[in-house]
């Protein structure tokens, strides 16, 4: 750690203590905020970090995108929730609206709504269920209806509607940007320059590269399969900020990306810089209409309860 960046992790550390604040971030995230962050995880591991909090915790500074901080802040109600660069969002959550939810409902009436925790708290409101990548083939499994809208992933939703054949899902057209521009020619190259590496890929790249894919999973299952695997040597195949992770955690193990442009620069917005900035000025709260809350809470615990 450079000396302007201990001085920060210092400075971060002081107004913790003194504002009662905590850190959270996304496996995405620059290695030196994972690092002052006080938990690190998915979506999944974040949204169950924030219900969970110590009840001393006043303040939350949510290193991730805005759909992120909008889900910590409907399950820490009563706590202040920061976004360390206000303008970090996600392309792909801004690609569905509350309105074409209402829309899709009109369209298929009797199906249930399910939608990605990648989306607003607009959207959620309007869906009967979230999920995560880790959990959706589980969720939408136990819903009783057998018709089920799915928004806004459609990667995701084709991933899952080959493990789920009794349901039928309705996909929206949305995309993650990062994930899709990863190309097969670049994981055959990838394979080439490491003959016997394992691919592990996230459901939001296309079906054409999960084909080519050893295991597939959320980061959180990325991260815990190349722990447990027998394998010493990985291609992966999602953002590249889960490697600081995979490398920290495997030092016997090499992990290579499958592209070097895999980068979300909306995720590296949160820097050691802005997250004091943020905290020491309370900047860029992040709170949600209490009307669209109740709803969208509904969607986000029935997921906690059915994963
Ligand atoms: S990696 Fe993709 S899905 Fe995740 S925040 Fe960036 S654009 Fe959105």
């Amino acid at each position: 750690m450079s000396a302007g960046a201990a001085d920060l992790a210092a400075r971060l550390a002081e107004l913790k203590r003194a504002k009662h604040a905590t850190v959270l971030a996304h496996v995405y995230t620059v290695p030196e905020v994972q690092d002052a962050a006080d938990f690190v995880g998915d979506s999944l591991g974040l949204s169950r970090e924030a219900a969970g909090l110590d009840p001393s915790i006043r303040i939350i500074v949510f290193c991730g995108v805005h759909f992120m901080a909008e889900t910590a802040a409907m399950l820490s109600p009563g706590r202040t929730v920061l976004l360390p660069d206000a303008t970090a969002g996600c392309p792909m959550a801004d690609m569905v609206s509350d309105e074409d939810v209402r829309a899709m409902r009109r369209e298929h009436p009797g199906a249930a709504v399910a939608c990605y925790v990648n989306s607003t708290a607009a959207v959620k409101a309007e869906s009967d269920v979230c999920v995560t990548s880790s959990n959706a083939v589980r969720v939408i499994s136990r819903l009783a209806e057998r018709e089920v809208i799915f928004v806004p992933d459609r990667s995701l939703g084709l991933w899952v509607q080959k493990q789920v054949p009794d349901k039928r899902l309705i996909l929206w057209d949305g995309f993650c940007p990062i994930h899709h521009a990863m190309l097969r020619a670049q994981v055959e190259a990838a394979r080439r320059a490491h003959p016997g590496a394992l691919v592990l890929a996230h459901p939001e790249n296309t079906e054409e590269l999960l084909g080519l894919a050893d295991y597939i999973g959320s980061t959180e299952q990325i991260v815990r399969h190349a722990r447990e695997s027998k394998a010493t040597e990985f291609i992966i195949a999602t953002e590249n900020g889960i490697l600081h992770r995979l490398r920290a955690q495997n030092p016997g193990k090499a992990f290579h990306a499958v592209s070097e442009g895999a980068v979300c620069p909306d995720m590296k917005k949160s820097t050691l810089e802005s997250v004091v900035a943020c905290l020491e000025g309370e900047l860029n709260p992040v709170t949600v209409d209490p009307a669209v809350a109740g709803r969208a809470l509904r969607a986000i615990n029935r997921m906690l309860e059915l994963s």
